[in-house]
């Protein structure tokens, strides 16, 4: 079956065409600056990227350009779009209300709404995107896949946040974490590289990215996670500030003048290693920086490798112990320097990684030494073909 994939912001859409048999893409790319002028990114397999300026006053004409690409007569990778089976969908927040991916229908929309209050920013552009191929699309069967739901099995002494339970009880203020598909698609994917067996294992996931989260995941359910009601807790990020004192938040927000608003931007859009180093939110550039001697990149490449390292030993503890850890998304699976300086505080638990092999960049790949305690791997993530995968397990 051919699945088109969709993930959808508010100015914004990715999108991908998957056949599940060999779970091969056929066609991926972009709409870009929806509502404010348009341009459609569409790259067939084995192709260039194709870049148009269109106008997209709404997502509605951006996914008819994106059907109207994939079938284009010239470049298109379908003959019509009565071969797509199935869309997946994915949709930021959950709440409580799901626990796994759904089929959508009317009534799981209401659902999905009734999250919006959880991610304004995110859950309402979800809908938008999925009302506009529903429109355009009748008939085909759709499915959301939720960042949230991998980490529904988390138990309360690691959901609940320590302030009044009826916050908890009347607006649902708890721990919900993000990037489950990625988290459940990588430990899966350990498990079974590595011969560990997932029903009985200990892993942690570290998901460094430009959002970064890191998951305990023990026998194959999330058990703690370092994302919160929103994305911004936990680790240090890109631009998002992770872990801090809320009382640093108020004195800021007094000495700069800000409402909760302005200080909500400063921690989610300029803080983190950016705020840090004042150079980029890029990793990249951060070690080149770094290498030339600037001491705010090498701090705030240090405060994340460091803060990750805090985090592992917290799951360890959490699972009383760890099998394996596995570094994904583009910091997790490219940057050998950051995964070898957030082992460096792993010897305590007998982690030792072979130099050679933590060279590889963008490949599955057992990096820890014959003789480590713990097995490391990296291994990419693929939240594209989860939902992919997903959408076909529900709509077969
Ligand atoms: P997101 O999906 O959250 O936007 P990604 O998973 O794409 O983020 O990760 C982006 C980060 O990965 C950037 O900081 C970037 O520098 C880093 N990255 C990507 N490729 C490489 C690479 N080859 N070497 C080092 N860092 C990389």
């Amino acid at each position: 079956m051919k699945v088109l994939v969709i993930n959808c912001g508010s100015s914004s859409l990715k999108y991908q065409v998957i056949d599940s048999d060999t779970e091969k893409v056929l066609a991926k790319g972009l709409c870009e600056r929806i509502g404010i002028d348009g341009r459609l990114v569409y790259q067939p397999a084995g192709s260039d990227k194709i870049k148009t300026d269109v106008a997209m006053p709404t997502h509605k004409e951006a996914v008819k350009l994106v059907l109207d690409a994939l079938v284009n007569p010239e470049n298109g990778v379908l003959k019509s779009l009565s071969e797509i089976g199935a869309v997946g969908h994915r949709i930021v927040h959950g709440g409580e209300k799901f626990t796994r991916s759904a089929v959508i229908t009317d009534e799981m929309l209401k659902k999905v709404e009734e999250c919006n209050e959880l991610a304004p920013l995110h859950n309402p552009a979800n809908i938008i995107g999925i009302n506009a191929c529903r429109e355009l699309m009748p008939g085909v069967p759709m499915v959301g896949v939720f960042d949230t739901a991998f980490h529904q099995t988390m138990p309360a002494k690691a959901y609940m946040y320590a302030v009044p339970y009826e916050d908890y009880e009347k607006y649902g203020v708890r721990r919900y974490g993000f990037h489950g598909t990625s988290h459940s698609f990588v430990s899966k994917r350990a498990a079974e590289v590595s011969g560990v067996d997932l029903h009985n294992s200990k892993i942690i996931v570290a998901h460094l990215g430009n959002g970064a989260s890191i998951s305990a995941v023990l026998n194959g359910e999330s058990v703690d996670t370092s994302m919160g009601l929103s994305p911004l807790e936990g680790l240090v990020m890109g631009t998002r500030s992770g872990d801090i004192d809320p009382t640093a938040v108020q004195y800021i927000a007094k000495k700069e003048n800000l409402d909760f608003d302005g200080v909500m931007n400063l921690l989610n859009k300029k803080s983190g290693v950016l705020g840090i180093s004042g150079v980029s939110s890029d990793f990249r550039d951060l070690l080149a920086a770094e290498e030339e001697g600037n001491k705010r990149a090498k701090l705030a490449v240090d405060m994340f490798c460091y803060r990750v390292a805090k985090y592992i030993g917290a799951y360890t503890a959490a699972m009383n112990g760890v099998d394996l850890i596995a570094f994904t998304a583009g910091v997790g699976e490219n940057n050998g320097f950051v995964r070898e300086q957030i082992c460096e505080y792993l010897g305590f638990l007998g982690v030792k990684i072979d130099a050679e092999a933590n060279k590889v960049a963008g490949e599955e790949k057992k990096i820890s030494a014959d003789d480590s305690k713990v097995l490391v791997y990296v291994i990419p993530t693929n939240e594209e073909l989860a939902i992919a995968r997903e959408t076909v397990a529900l709509v077969k």
